[in-house]
């Protein structure tokens, strides 16, 4: 989940706001002036109503942010890193850098967003005995009170990844000493949980409540999919453990002289041999940077044969590499950090060929044809 809008930094963590976020403040703006407050101050103006609506709409996205801001404080007490908070449709979310490295810190970090929930719902709750009288006051804080109530309590469902979830996996690790068991057990229960919200959302839209319907279902699609999307990347770290970037990687990148064209290599190298990756060197055969057909795509085909490998390769410099004996988890890893598809793999001597997503997926589907 990226931001579309930069808020700024609280305790150094960058806050955005993804698009779809407008969708829901605006309905939950909506309601809020032509639903619950016209019933609770019928005499009070409509465009009244909507400046307390907008008011109480943001600070109904301020406890979100706040349960969110929980779960990273924790986070960043535990050392691990928090690459920012990202406001969208069903609520936050919180990028934390990387797993917690023991059940007890997955415990602290997933129970402390609920708390906030839980702290707040008491704030607004003791703000309501106090202001009961007051038009304008008294309904926004039964409302915040009750919101931040339904945050803690929803987020507490067992289902991965839901707090509940992570919860409940922090339990069973610590129970089990198995992370990965750990995970295939939270993630599980989080599909069922999804599958319960779709149904209920189903059954819902059947029996009348169309908008209500419609959004449990979304709700349990998207928890669905973040439980599978779990699933699937702990099995396949487990699949991967003790593999090497070497088992995996292409070592038939063969070399090409600076000079030679894209037209050339497309020519007679790619088509005619099938080659896809190329070591471009320079007048004394020292390699000089990588070219992939990804780098030769870039270019317009009418301009391939002025354009030489050089110019449009990846300089030595540039390159982003990984050693053969580094672990495939960590390489996938720092792919994804740097957000490439491909890295060039190097040992002390030089480059020696290339890691691909592809390769990964091949190098899988090789051991488990081989029942390995
Ligand atoms: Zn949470």
């Amino acid at each position: 989940m990226n931001s579309n809008i930069k808020l700024g930094k609280i305790m150094g963590i960058p806050i955005g706001i993804h698009a779809s976020w407008f969708l829901i403040f605006f309905l939950i703006t909506w309601s809020l002036a032509t639903g619950y407050l016209p019933q609770e101050y019928p005499k009070i103006s409509s465009s009244i109503n909507l400046i307390v609506a907008v008011i109480t709409s943001v600070l109904f996205f301020g406890s979100v942010l706040f349960h969110e801001l929980g779960h990273s404080a924790v986070a960043l007490r535990n050392q691990i890193p928090v690459k920012g908070i990202t406001l969208f449709i069903f609520g936050g979310v919180a990028q934390i850098g990387r797993e917690p490295s023991t059940p007890g810190a997955e415990f602290r970090i997933a129970i402390a967003g609920p708390l906030a929930s839980l702290f707040l719902a008491g704030l607004f709750g003791g703000l309501y005995l106090l202001d009961q009288q007051i038009p304008y006051l008294s309904a926004p804080s039964l409302y915040l009170m009750r919101i931040n109530l339904i945050l803690a309590l929803f987020n507490m469902i067992p289902g991965f990844p839901l707090d509940g979830g992570r919860v409940l996996r922090a339990i069973v690790w610590k129970l089990s000493g198995n992370f990965v068991r750990a995970t295939q057990i939270a993630s599980a229960s989080g599909q069922v949980v999804a599958f319960g919200f779709i149904a209920l959302g189903i059954f819902s839209v059947f029996s009348g409540q169309l908008m209500n319907g419609l959004w449990l279902a979304f709700i349990g699609w998207f928890l669905q999919n973040a439980a599978a999307s779990t699933a699937y990347q702990v099995n396949m770290q487990e699949r991967l453990r003790g593999s090497t970037v070497a088992q995996a990687m292409s070592r038939d990148c063969t070399q090409v002289p600076g000079l030679m064209t894209l037209n050339q290599i497309v020519q007679e190298r790619v088509l005619s041999q099938g080659q896809h990756c190329f070591f471009v060197t320079d007048f004394s055969g020292a390699k000089i940077g990588v070219l992939t057909l990804q780098d030769i795509t870039r270019v317009p085909q009418l301009q391939w044969r002025y354009t030489a490998a050089q110019t449009v390769m990846t300089p030595l410099h540039r390159l982003v590499t990984v050693e053969p004996d580094m672990e495939l988890i960590a390489a996938l890893k720092k792919m994804d950090d740097e957000n490439l598809s491909e890295v060039s793999v190097a040992d002390q001597y030089g480059l020696v060929g290339m890691l691909s997503r592809d390769n990964v997926v091949r190098y899988l589907k090789l051991r488990s044809h081989l029942k390995m």
